[in-house]
């Protein structure tokens, strides 16, 4: 087994990206913030499947996070990582750090940084009302990873069914000249959706959190015995979620533009956030 390599810097990548491009190589790139499990598992093989070359970058991005949340103690596992990168046929994994990727520490915040702002009307929803700025953030990154790594394709996941949306608008809107692959979201044998947070999770915790999934299940029940009511099948299913649970919200949008969603039809987004013992954990369900 190979062990897949680690580069550190953007000078480094931009050196190798520059080889592979000479040779006509496919490009994939897979971002994640690293602590890899089964869902970002399934990214990379669809990756392996469909490009010549496999990036993963690894990258707690700060400027997504919000004051209070769990940026310090998020999960660090770059050498766990790399075993299951090598066992994958990764070929690099970029893994930079936070001066690398905003070389000064006070351009970090944005009054002075250039800051991608994906549309109010795509961000002012979901986890975009309880994390503010976090799309900012996560667009921010995501545009410098594609100019840095300039891949053929990206992988990204229904799990971040938001950032999904907005990452495929921002390609979109400013024209960017690349493929966004969207995979769809992996679980545990229970049915809980896999996510490097599930660390956090206590046994009882993560046995009450199944009740997340049975809830989204309940909306496809409903929908499948007639009932077209996005907001009556919701609070039909809220009745499904254990009272410990602190939900943030339980909505319906269009998967696509993120308009509201008021009757059920193919493309309908039920996402939900949850916090449970300060634990916030997200699922969805896409009609
Ligand atoms: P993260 O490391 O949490 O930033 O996630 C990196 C990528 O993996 C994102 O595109 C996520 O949507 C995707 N991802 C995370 N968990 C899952 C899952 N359970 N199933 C499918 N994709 C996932």
């Amino acid at each position: 087994m190979l062990i897949t390599e680690i580069l550190y810097t953007i000078t480094q990548i931009r050196q190798k990206i520059k080889s592979f491009k000479e040779k006509k190589l496919v490009i994939g790139l897979v971002p994640t913030m690293g602590a890899l499990h089964i869902g970002h598992e399934s990214l990379i093989k669809r990756a392996k499947q469909e490009c010549d070359i496999v990036i993963v970058s690894i990258f707690v991005n700060p400027i997504q996070f919000c004051l209070g949340e769990d940026f310090e103690k998020y999960p660090r596992q770059i050498e766990a990582d790399r075993q299951i990168c090598s066992k994958l046929g990764v070929d690099i994994i970029f893994a930079p750090n936070a001066d690398e990727m905003y070389p000064d520490e006070a351009t970090r915040i944005d009054e002075n940084f250039t800051i991608v702002a994906p549309p109010a009307s795509y961000q002012n929803k979901l986890c975009g009302n309880f994390r503010k700025g976090h799309f900012n953030g996560v667009a921010t990154v995501v545009l410098k990873l594609f100019n840095i790594i300039t891949p053929d394709k990206a992988y990204f996941g229904r799990k971040d069914a938001q950032q999904l949306v907005i990452i495929k608008k921002m390609i979109k809107d400013i024209d960017l000249p690349l493929e966004i692959v969207d995979c769809p979201i992996i679980r545990e044998p229970e049915g809980l959706a896999c996510s490097s947070r599930n660390k956090y999770l206590s046994a009882e915790s993560r046995n009450k959190a199944l009740c997340i999934f049975k809830s989204l299940k309940n909306i496809e029940k409903l929908y499948n015995t007639g009932i077209t009511s996005a907001s009556e099948a919701i609070e039909l299913s809220k009745k499904l979620i254990d009272p410990d649970l602190e939900i943030e919200y339980f909505e319906a949008f269009d998967f696509e533009t993120l308009k509201r969603a008021e009757k059920i039809q193919k493309n309908t987004l039920f996402a939900i956030a949850v916090k449970i013992n300060g634990v916030r954990l997200i699922d969805n369900l896409i009609i």
